[in-house]
């Protein structure tokens, strides 16, 4: 039994391809994050590896079950959050992989290496990743998982398989949570709307109760900015100013937000209001859009997706920040 949600085609391809023996030597599972790459590159470990001659990945033989346990000696997942630096892949990460990989598997019928966030790769590790592509050993299989393709060496792209994996309709992701957890159906409701079809981010949000108070703080800081008087705003500025050079990460989560409750915004303005994301929300949202025009809106939008790159691009975080929000706040406008 495959552990996937949705992505039915691809699961479909998968058995054809492990059930024929036809599987190819590497593959690149691409597409948003957090809807279900990982988990699909473990269930084709297990459907690869699998002793069961009735299903594919049946999920109790000693193979899967020893996958599932992370036990299994042939199955390999390389990520940053293993790595040696925590923020990219280096050769010291896949030195040792790379050298066994042209053995035989020890214990099963494949070994599979997956590399999540292989476009964290250094040149390094990509060069020697591609050697090893470039000479194919029999029943090694590597499952590369990247939500950022195009970084990604041509070169490796070339001698890979690619994947798409989409987001995740609604029902899916409705019917995964309510089986699977409980909670109150409106709180269900709410990160359904909210994940916008990334499963794992609305399992994350219900294992740990942080995600939702972060995106509780962002939203405050939106309305602050939107409504306050400038010298306010601005000391909101110096706040994620400063944050930033701690921790980027929860800078740009809040921008994200913000872009989010734009978009809702804009969807609004189109009487569409069942496709917002922010459902608990509705009010708050609609005497803000009473005071907005499309164009402001769209140009909104538009002003913090750029200062989202541009903080990226390390432009000095202060100056981003205040530019944005003389930009956005509504009292100028
Ligand atoms: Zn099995």
């Amino acid at each position: 039994m495959w552990n996937t949600i949705g992505h039915t085609t691809v699961i479909e391809r998968f058995e054809s391809a492990i059930v024929n023996h036809n599987i190819s030597h590497a593959y690149i599972f691409y597409g948003p994050r957090h809807v279900g790459k990982m988990t699909f590159a473990l269930d084709v470990a297990r459907g690869l590896n699998c002793v069961n001659d009735s299903e594919v990945a049946c999920g109790e033989c000693s193979q899967c079950s020893r996958i599932q346990k992370q036990l299994h000696a042939d199955v390999h997942v390389i990520s940053t959050q293993n790595s040696e630096n925590k923020t990219s892949i280096g050769i010291s990460d896949v030195r040792d992989i790379l050298h066994v990989s042209h053995m035989k598997p020890y214990e099963g019928s494949y070994r599979i290496t997956i590399i999540d966030d292989a476009e964290l790769m250094t040149m390094e590790a990509s060069n020697a990743l591609l050697k090893t592509l470039e000479e194919p050993a029999e029943q090694n299989v590597f499952l590369l998982i990247t939500s950022n393709e195009e970084t990604l060496i041509p070169t490796i792209k070339s001698r890979c398989q690619a994947i798409y994996f989409s987001i995740l309709d609604s029902k899916s992701i409705a019917g995964y949570l309510s089986e699977n957890f409980e909670a109150s159906n409106e709180k269900l409701e709410l990160l359904t709307a909210l994940c916008s079809g990334q499963l794992g981010w609305a399992v994350e949000a219900i294992q740990n109760g942080d995600l939702l108070e972060q995106r509780d703080t962002a939203i405050g800081l939106f309305w602050d900015v939107m409504h306050g008087e400038l010298y306010k705003c601005f000391e909101i500025s110096e706040h994620l100013a400063s944050e930033y050079y701690k921790n980027s990460a929860y800078v740009l989560k809040t921008l994200n937000y913000w872009s989010d409750l734009y978009r809702d915004l804009l969807i609004m303005k189109k009487a569409d209001i069942s496709l917002i994301h922010n459902i608990d929300k509705k009010e708050q949202l609609s005497e803000l859009l009473d005071s907005c025009q499309d164009k402001q809106l769209t140009d909104n939008i538009g002003f913090v997706l750029e200062s989202i790159e541009q903080l990226q691009h390390n432009v000095i975080p202060r100056l981003c920040l205040d530019n944005l929000i003389m930009k956005i706040n509504n009292k100028r406008n």
